[in-house]
């Protein structure tokens, strides 16, 4: 028996300073390094020939140095190393920057394995900084190499000697996590081949093997966790029967615009969910813009009327208290009161709202997560609302329907879900979608430029500032926590923008930033202190600012289709015509698919499902925006097939044994326990 929960520093290869780099990593224990798993493979293992080479490809191939390094000092800083190498095939000329070790490393008339990407111009063919390994000396080529995520001070190298240590020391001693008939039954390889061909393989079918049993496992925990909490919650179906008339249309009378169909549709399905007995458990799917705020309102003033109290939960304490600005403002004229519950209400008043909440002086609850703490009670709480439900643990959901005695449940979003996806993470949910935008919205004209039109479009933003609009330039990271190549962080960002945009008031705003700073910065913009908001995704959900009419995306190939066509509906708020200006940097097809989509077309469910097309299985997406964790291996869209078989395998294994009592199934549950408990889980 090894001891998997042994610290990293034990393992060979691992000193001080790089257990530092590698708790950064989140890697602490050796089961935590040997669970690291690669974002990628390299195929070093296959060589073709010169002549075979294609552009932009990244290949192995084998040829003997023919002429004398040069050496071509630039410019300060700057040396050039270059070499010829030929096979029987032709020849390819190689160069390095800076790397002076190459003069004593690389010798003519030896045989070598270059791995790099390749550059062909007109009758040359070029490849820039290649790794290079002796014939008979290869360590690092002639094999599939797992490439890890790394941290600034670690190299894939040193990662994957580490790993392979810890490897050598755990090999054939995995013990195995699922019970033996699941894996006969579904056919799946045994952990300890997995754990080895997870990270290191021959061939990529070995992978394939490996890959396929480990995302089965992770698949096959959640949805056994999901099951468990729905059976435990699934009591007695019955609810609230809401069956006053509340008279509506008094309520929409005052409403300054007309419902659309889609609106009315949707609104009519949540009402006869409200005026049956049986509890409404309804997700409710609408582009950003569609207007679900008013069939909100809708259902909030129906409850109340019926004389129940009802709760509005959001993620971000700025859109919880946009929503309390509307809501009060609709519905207080017909006697409906409503608070706002965010954590930073001071105590004195905080200790107030609880009082009138608990006996009932309130009628409507809004606020973010704060909603849920344990001191907050309702005395009839009879429908709860989760708004973006997207950003919300799978948990939270649920709690704040405890507070009630089955209260009927409406959680809206604005993420596209497909829906087999969706009946598996919402179960027993029904759904509607509100698939048609208010009319008289304009396009959001969308545009996608390569960095060197930057010039341009900073012009454009000041054009549009000067006429008194404001802008939001987005960046895809806080910090630069991988080294990716021109991903610029929003720090840097933010100091290159102040000078450009000198004449114009200029902020930050990031997800690093304590929730009231946040909140500042985002008052202030709404009240056009700010004209310029240099932004990480934190601004991606439903606030409204119809002033703003231009949105500058930074490193558009980084984001998702969806989450950029959110991003994008922050602006085309107002009556002003507005624009979106997608940077990008990439010679990929893919990326300049995905951008043409992007440009092409405004509607989410459009885009969402041509971007599961075009979305290869390496690509990583997150999970997170469902709010359930991020997987090591499975991917949610493209594992769709593994999901269901995996969903079978988990309820076979529950009906044999409910509770996961049995010796076989011990190592399952404290997967699942260690879930419950995870931080994805449960919070935001
Ligand atoms: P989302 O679905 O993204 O939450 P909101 O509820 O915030 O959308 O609505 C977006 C904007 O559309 C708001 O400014 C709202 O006043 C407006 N709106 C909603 N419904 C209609 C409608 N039927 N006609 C015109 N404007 C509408
Ligand atoms: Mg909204």
């Amino acid at each position: 028996m090894i001891d998997f929960e042994k610290d990293i520093r034990y393992i060979k290869g691992v000193g001080p300073a790089r257990v530092e780099l590698l708790n950064k990593l989140g890697i602490y224990t050796l089961e935590d390094i040997l669970t690291y798993f690669p974002r990628d493979y390299e195929d070093r293992g296959k060589y073709k020939l010169i002549a075979e080479l294609e552009n932009e490809e990244t290949v192995a191939f084998r040829a003997i140095v023919t002429s004398k390094l040069t050496e071509n000092r630039i410019r300060k800083g700057m040396t050039i190393y270059k070499t010829i190498a030929r096979d029987e095939s032709g020849s390819v000329i190689l160069s390095w920057f800076n790397q002076a070790y190459i003069k004593n490393t690389l010798f003519v008339g030896k045989e070598y394995i270059f791995f790099g990407k390749v550059k062909k111009g007109i009758g040359r063919i070029e490849v820039q900084s290649p790794i290079f390994e002796e014939i008979g000396k290869e360590k690092n080529t002639g094999k599939i190499i797992p490439l890890y995520p790394l941290t600034n001070g670690i190299t894939q190298n040193v990662i994957r000697n580490i790993i392979e240590n810890a490897m050598n020391e755990a090999d054939g001693k995995f013990l195995e996590s699922l019970p033996q008939w699941i894996i006969h039954q579904y056919k799946l390889c045994n952990i300890n081949f997995a754990m080895k061909n997870i990270h290191f393989p021959n061939t990529f079918e070995d992978f394939e093997k490996a890959r396929y049993r480990i995302a089965f496992e992770e698949l096959l925990i959640l949805q056994t966790a999901l099951l468990m909490m729905k059976y435990s919650v699934k009591m007695d179906n019955r609810g609230i029967k809401f069956d006053k008339d509340e008279k509506i249309e008094d309520l929409l009378s005052t409403l300054p615009y007309k419902l659309t169909n889609a609106q009315s549709r949707v609104w009519n399905e949540i009402d006869s969910d409200m005026k049956n007995e049986k509890c409404m458990n309804r997700l409710v799917q609408g582009d950003v813009g569609s207007g679900k705020t008013a069939v909100a309102m809708l259902a909030l003033y129906k409850a109340c009327k019926n004389g129940y109290q009802a709760a509005m939960m959001a993620p971000t304490s700025i859109l919880a208290k946009q929503h309390y600005l509307f809501l009060s403002k609709m519905l207080e004229p017909f006697g409906i009161k409503c608070e706002l519950f965010t954590s930073e209400i001071t105590k004195k008043k905080k200790q107030e709202l609880i009082e009138d909440l608990k006996n009932g002086k309130i009628n409507i609850a809004i606020g973010t997560h704060a909603l849920i703490e344990e001191n907050i009670e309702f005395q009839n709480l009879g429908l709860v609302i989760t708004d973006e439900q997207h950003r919300f643990g799978v948990r939270q959901r649920g709690l704040l329907s405890f507070k009630g005695t089955r209260p009927d449940v409406l959680v809206m979003t604005a993420t596209p879900i497909p829906r087999t996806l969706a009946m598996i993470l919402y179960g027993d949910l029904d759904i509607s979608i509100i698939d048609e935008l208010p009319p008289g919205r304009q396009k959001i004209e969308t545009y996608a430029v390569r960095r060197n039109m930057e010039e341009r479009v900073n012009n454009f933003v000041i054009k549009e500032m000067k006429e008194g609009r404001q802008a939001y330039i987005v960046c895809p990271l806080v910090e630069e926590s991988e080294n990716m190549d021109g991903l610029k962080s929003v720090i840097e960002q933010y100091d290159y923008y102040k000078q450009i945009f000198k004449d114009f008031k200029v902020a930050i705003l990031h997800g690093k930033m304590r929730p009231k700073e946040k909140d500042e910065i985002m008052t202030k913009y709404k009240n056009k202190e700010i004209d310029v908001l240099i932004s990480t995704t934190v601004i991606e959900v439903g606030v409204d600012v119809p002033n703003a009419t231009i949105m500058v995306i930074e490193n558009a190939e980084r984001f998702g289709l969806a989450q950029l066509h959110q991003l994008r509906g922050r602006v085309g708020r107002g009556k002003f015509k507005s624009y979106c200006i997608l940077k990008y940097d990439s010679n990929s097809d893919v990326v300049k698919q995905r951008m043409e989509i992007m440009q092409k077309s405004n509607d989410g469910f459009v885009i969402s499902e041509k971007d599961l097309e075009l979305r290869g299985p390496g690509e990583f997406f997150g999970t997170r925006q469902h709010g359930i964790p991020e997987f090591k291996v499975a991917n949610l869209y493209t594992d769709m097939t593994i999901l269901k078989i995996a969903g079978e395998a988990s309820k076979k294994l529950l009906e044999a044994d409910p509770s996961l009592l049995l010796e076989e199934n011990i190592a399952i549950k404290q997967k699942i326990d260690k879930l419950f408990a995870s931080k994805e889980f449960n919070t935001i």
